[in-house]
Formats: structure tokens, C-alpha cells, sequence
């Protein structure tokens, strides 16, 4: 493996203060220096991003002074792709007084994650959690309350408390509109300034530290420069790398590819969530997946028949010959197991023949034992848009039929690394939301996502990024500085490449093709020998791109294919990243399933001797170079994961 990559020193995240975990937040809060209202107003902060993270962050950085200036490529920054969020957003409230507490959702997210994500981090995250459902209703987002007005709760995977707050399933949708007022209020009130339908395409990098960002007007053309005294990436995940996901379509890695090729470390590239209830891919013309939200799991069961190749109508199979496989093999968790395990499960019986639906890739989850108990209506009440969502893709009524559901890429764990206080190895450069390496550890709980993009834009960021602007205003830079000329001219030189070579290739067509060796070999299973020959099909299919692609159109007018390969580009850059570190991690861990390392059982077995660190990549340009950062447990046992 030497001759892929080399290992350096190893790296660590030394803003997170020692003492009782309880207690580290506020010590960083306290000792934090703080910047005073009247300095705040002479500095500026580029967020790009207005999902949930770069949203809530950017209204709250206005709110307190600071000169913002938000970035999004939609039309309108309330389309950033959190509006899709469907089942809802994790707290450790314990209205329901089922046993929860900071504590619990502190150890169900570090067991979740499989032992691989950073104890501190994920202590402050629970203790906020508290914090941002009291900051929605105080904006009035509408949770769902039950009979007696009080907010109502429902469970999620991999955990046997009632935490997760929702919208009915437009959990993300609702919790959007309210950090869109926010942001829209700090807008009238002039300390942010919009700008939407802009594409940032390099960071700007002063004395080695991060100081703005060349954005491309994807209406006009222009490339533009904007500096500040601090850049916040918020710019979301990158599983459409496959192709196929649940992400929208535009949801792209290049904000943060851009930063690591400039030296911002990324981390744990290979941790991706392959969510177990989305609808199955009907045909080769799809281009999009669509998710199932989790909470269906809530009161859905999940099936498929005990014989194989069973192909009788779901209605026709007498209860003894159904296999409720989740029941069965994990009865402490049922069908409320985590995301990775209902993965694998899943594709566990439809790799033993007993799938069900055209290709025998699907499972059935039914509610008809819901709908007996509940009665339709209270079904209705609780997933209606769901269902509806689901009868007009596949013109199937979830009330009549079991849906069809198989497993999508949905998430990626991995991100930019980035230290207690979000910052990432370039100085002045913060990452927030999906877009960090986040929390979540190996595999991220359901509605916990909501919860992290929200807990860093409204409450960490702003405290820990005042500690670095104290330092400022920093120097203004002209747009003649040297290197923001080289920056500018290097986004202007790749426009002209990409139009110029004029092959005969839809960028699409390589998007699918890319996505097609991705999950095929860097999906839910990974081997030594597949991932070493994703890694020589991606690196031939690049260099076929930058010969054979074909963007149509100029640069000075709306130009979504022109859009598509910068975005493509980077995707294959990422993917061989992705590759490389799965391939390196000889360990089954969440969402990265090594076929050679499981139990007896098939489970995914750690190896906590080599393994336990967040693998830190940086950029050479040639064989990129392992920073190691050790995790170490002093409040939670590392132990075998378990959910029987
Ligand atoms: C279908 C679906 C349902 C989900 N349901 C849930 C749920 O119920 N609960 C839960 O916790 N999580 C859920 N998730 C996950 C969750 O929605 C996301 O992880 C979260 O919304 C990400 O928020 P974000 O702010 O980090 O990024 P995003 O919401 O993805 O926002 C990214 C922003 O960055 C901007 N951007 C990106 N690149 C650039 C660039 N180069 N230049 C300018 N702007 C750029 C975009 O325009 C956008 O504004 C779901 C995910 C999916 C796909």
C-alpha cells in the first residue's frame, strides 16, 4: 500500500480544555477571547452555505455585529438542500421521562458511531442539543406537539428512548424557514449580505492563512473575489459522489475539495452512511434516490420471505413464511436498529435470494400492523407526506401494499477535519455542519445531523470563532494582492480547460460511470481487491475525462454543464481519496464494512489496537499523506457494538 500513500506525523485537536467532560465547554467559552461590539462591526466572515449549519450561522454572527457575507449556489438560500430533511432532530430534552439525559444521548452517539468519533465534541453536542430546540420554538418552527400542546417526540435508530423532535416529515424543511427568517432579518438590518447563485471555486490564502474566496456568478459568469477576516465553509456533503444518493443533485464536494487542495486536512473520507429506507432504483435512467424517512421504522416493520425467490404478492404470504429478519436477529432493537446494520441486513437477504421487486433488490416495510392498531387515520397523522411521496414515485399506496425499500448512500461522515473549536488546519478557515468530519463517528444516528448543522451554526462557531478574530481586523487585502491574482487566474484557467477540450462525453456520463465503480466497490461492502481496482478504474476514467469531456456553451451565461464537470472533476479526485482510506483501514467500523474483518456472525469487527484514530489526509497532489489522530474513551467503554 506504500506506493499510495505515506504517513506523517500525527495530528491533534488541542482547543478542547482537560478537566471533567461536563465542564470543557464552558472553560472554552470562558477562555476564549472575545471580540467587543464595536470591533465586531469593522470585521467581515464569509459564510458559504445556507443549509441549516451556514444558515443558523451566518444569521447569528449578524445578529452579533459581524459584517457577513453568505454565499449559496441555489436561487434562494431557503433551497439549500437541509429543506429535504425529513424525520427530525435529536435533543436530550427527557420530556417523556423514558430515562434520557446528556449523558445517554452522549453514549448512544459515541456507541453509534462505532467508537470512532471524538468524546469532548460529542459531549458539547448533547449538552446543546438541549439549547436548539428551545431557539426553534422561540422562532416558532412547528414542532408536532401532542394532545395536550406539549412538543411530542418519536425514536430513531439505535437508541430505546423517545428523543427526536419533528415536522411531521418536513422536519428539515420547518427548521430551514426559521434560520432563513433569521437570515433574512440580519439581511434587512444590512450586517448580511446575500449572495445567491454564486459558486464559490478557491479559497484565498494569505501568509497561510485563510482570507477569502473566488466565487463564480453562475448567472453572468463573472468570477469574482471576496475577502474577509475569516472564511466558514458550510457547505454540506459530498455522497453524490456515487451518483445515485438521496442528496439533492447540486449537493457536490468542491467548497471543500477546494480547501484541501489549498491544505486543510480531510478526514475519514471513506465514512459514508448508506441509509437503509430508501425507494429502490427503478431503471439506468434514474439519476436521484429517494429516502424513506427513518421514523417510518418507528411503526413500519421490516420483511421479506423465509423461502427464496419467492415471488407470490406480500398479501399472499401467510405470517409464518415472513421473515421479520431486524426482529429476529436484534430483538433489543428491532426494526429501530442503526442505519449501518439495517443496511447490511438488508442486503444480506437480498444477496441470499430473498429480496423482493424487480431484481430482487428491495424489502418490504408494512405498516399493517400499525394500521390495525393506530387505525389509518393516526398513520395517516404521523407519515402522511411519506406516503404520499411514496405512491406517486411508485404508484403503490403504502396504506394497501408494503412499501419496497433498499438501501441508498444518504450521508457522509466524513469532511474537513477540523479541531474542538471547528477550525480546520488553515488558520481562519472554519468548517461547519455535514461539511466538518463532524461528530458522528463512524456511522451517524438518525436525526442527529439536524442537531449537529444547527448546534454549530447558532451556538459553537459563533462563540469559537471570536477567539480567532480577536486577533483582528486583520489586514485588508486589494484585489491585486499576488495571491489573490493567482487564486482568481487559477479558477479562470480551469473554466477555459474544461470548455476547451470539446470531447465527445457528457459530463454525466462520467458522473454515472464514476458512481457505478463507487458503489460498486466503495458501497456498503469494501475489499482489499475491489477498492484496489476502483482506485486504477477511477484514475483511467480521469484521465479520460480531461480529454473526452464535453461541455457545451460558454462561460458568460448560465451553464449548468459547465457547472456539473468543475463539480465532477473534484468528485474524481475525492473518490480515489475515498478509496485510498478505505483501503487503508483494514477494520469494519459504522458505515465502512471491510468483508475481511467480521464476526463469526457477520458483524463488522473493529480492531481498536491498529484503528482507533481519525485518519487526517493531506494533499500532495501525488500519494496524499496520513495524519493520524489517536481517539482515546475515558467516559465511554470501547466495547463490540451490539444491538441484540
Ligand atoms: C432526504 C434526506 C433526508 C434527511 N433527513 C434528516 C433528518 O430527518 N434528520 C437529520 O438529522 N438529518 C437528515 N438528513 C441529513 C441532513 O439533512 C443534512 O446532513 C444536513 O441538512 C446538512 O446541512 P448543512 O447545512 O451542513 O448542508 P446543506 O443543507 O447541504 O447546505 C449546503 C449549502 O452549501 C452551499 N454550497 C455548497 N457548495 C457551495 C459552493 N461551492 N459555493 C457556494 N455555496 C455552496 C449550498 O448552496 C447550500 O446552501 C437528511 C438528508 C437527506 C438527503
Amino acid at each position: 500500500m506504500s506506493e499510495l500513500f505515506t504517513e506523517g506525523t500525527s495530528i491533534e485537536d488541542d482547543r478542547a480544555p482537560a478537566g471533567p467532560i461536563e465542564e470543557r465547554w464552558d472553560k472554552r467559552r470562558f477562555g476564549g477571547r472575545l471580540v467587543n461590539p464595536a470591533n465586531r462591526r469593522k470585521m467581515s466572515v464569509i459564510v458559504v452555505g445556507t443549509g441549516l449549519a451556514g444558515g443558523s450561522a451566518a444569521a447569528t454572527l449578524g445578529e452579533l455585529g459581524y459584517h457577513v457575507k453568505s454565499f449559496c449556489y441555489q436561487d434562494s438560500p431557503r433551497r439549500a438542500h437541509s429543506i429535504a430533511a425529513q424525520g427530525g432532530i435529536n435533543a436530550a430534552k427527557n420530556y417523556r421521562n423514558d430515562g434520557d439525559s446528556i449523558q445517554r444521548l452522549f453514549y448512544d452517539t459515541v456507541k453509534g458511531g462505532d467508537y470512532r468519533s471524538r468524546e469532548s465534541n460529542v459531549y458539547r453536542l448533547a449538552q446543546v442539543s438541549v439549547e436548539i430546540i428551545d431557539q426553534c420554538v422561540a422562532q416558532g418552527v412547528p414542532f408536532a406537539r401532542d394532545y395536550g400542546g406539549l412538543l411530542d417526540t418519536r425514536s430513531f435508530g439505535g437508541v430505546q428512548v423517545s428523543r427526536t423532535f419533528y415536522a411531521r416529515g418536513q422536519t428539515g424543511q420547518q427548521l430551514l424557514l426559521g434560520a432563513y427568517q433569521a437570515l433574512e432579518r440580519q439581511v434587512a438590518a444590512g450586517t448580511v449580505e446575500m449572495f445567491a447563485r454564486h459558486e464559490m471555486l478557491e479559497l484565498i490564502m494569505v501568509d497561510g492563512v485563510a482570507r477569502g474566496i473566488i466565487a463564480r456568478d453562475m448567472v453572468t459568469g463573472e468570477i469574482e473575489t471576496h475577502t474577509a477576516d475569516a472564511v466558514v465553509l458550510a457547505s454540506g456533503g459530498y455522497g453524490n459522489v456515487f451518483f445515485l444518493s438521496t442528496n439533492a443533485k447540486g449537493c457536490n464536494v468542491t467548497a471543500t475539495w477546494r480547501a484541501h487542495r489549498k491544505g486543510a486536512l480531510f478526514a475519514n473520507p471513506c465514512y459514508t452512511q448508506i441509509h437503509p429506507t430508501c425507494i429502490p432504483q427503478s431503471g439506468e435512467h434514474q439519476s436521484k434516490l429517494t429516502l424513506m424517512s427513518e421514523s417510518l421504522r418507528n411503526d413500519g416493520r421490516v420483511w421479506v420471505p423465509v423461502k427464496k425467490d419467492d415471488t407470490r404478492k406480500p398479501a399472499d404470504i401467510p405470517e409464518d413464511e415472513r421473515d421479520y429478519y431486524l426482529e429476529r436477529i436484534y430483538p433489543a432493537f428491532g426494526n429501530l436498529v442503526p442505519r449501518d446494520i439495517a443496511s447490511r441486513a438488508a442486503k444480506n437477504v437480498c444477496d441470499e435470494g430473498r429480496g423482493v421487486g424487480p431484481g430482487g433488490l428491495g424489502v418490504y416495510l408494512d405498516f399493517a400492523d400499525a394500521i390495525a392498531r393506530l387505525g389509518r387515520d393516526a398513520v395517516a397523522a404521523k407519515y402522511g407526506n411519506l406516503f404520499e411521496m411514496y405512491e406517486r414515485i411508485t404508484g403503490e399506496d403504502p396504506f394497501e401494499v408494503p412499501m419496497r425499500i433498499y438501501p441508498a448512500v444518504h450521508y457522509t461522515m466524513g469532511g474537513l477535519w477540523v479541531d474542538y473549536d471547528l477550525q480546520s488546519t488553515i488558520p481562519g478557515l472554519f468548517v461547519i455542519g455535514e461539511a466538518n468530519f463532524s461528530d458522528h463517528g463512524a456511522n451517524r444516528l438518525g436525526a442527529s445531523a439536524l442537531m449537529q448543522g444547527l448546534a454549530d451554526g447558532y451556538f459553537v462557531l459563533p462563540n469559537t470563532i471570536s477567539d480567532y478574530l480577536a486577533k483582528g481586523p486583520l489586514e485588508k487585502i486589494g484585489d491585486d494582492h499576488e495571491a489573490v491574482v493567482e487564486a482568481r487566474d487559477s479558477v479562470r484557467d480551469r473554466i477555459e480547460k474544461l470548455l476547451s477540450i470539446d470531447g465527445d462525453r457528457t459530463p454525466d456520463s462520467f458522473h454515472r460511470e464514476l458512481g457505478a465503480v463507487m458503489w460498486e466497490y466503495c458501497g456498503m461492502e469494501r475489499t482489499d481487491a475491489g477498492l484496489r481496482k476502483a482506485i486504477d478504474r477511477i484514475r483511467e476514467l480521469r484521465q479520460e475525462f480531461w480529454t473526452r469531456v464535453k461541455v457545451p456553451g460558454e462561460n458568460e451565461e448560465l451553464n449548468q454543464n459547465l457547472e456539473k464537470a468543475g463539480r465532477i472533476a473534484d468528485f474524481f479526485e475525492l473518490a480515489e481519496l475515498m478509496c485510498i482510506d478505505a483501503l487503508h483501514r483494514e477494520e469494519s467500523c459504522g458505515g465502512h464494512f471491510r468483508a475481511e474483518s467480521q464476526t463469526p456472525d457477520g458483524e463488522a469487527l473493529r480492531d481498536d489496537e491498529r484503528f482507533a484514530y481519525v485518519a487526517a489526509w493531506e494533499y500532495t497532489g501525488h500519494a496524499p499523506v496520513l495524519h493520524k489522530e489517536n481517539l482515546e474513551y475515558e467516559y465511554v467503554k470501547m466495547t463490540q457494538r451490539s444491538y441484540k
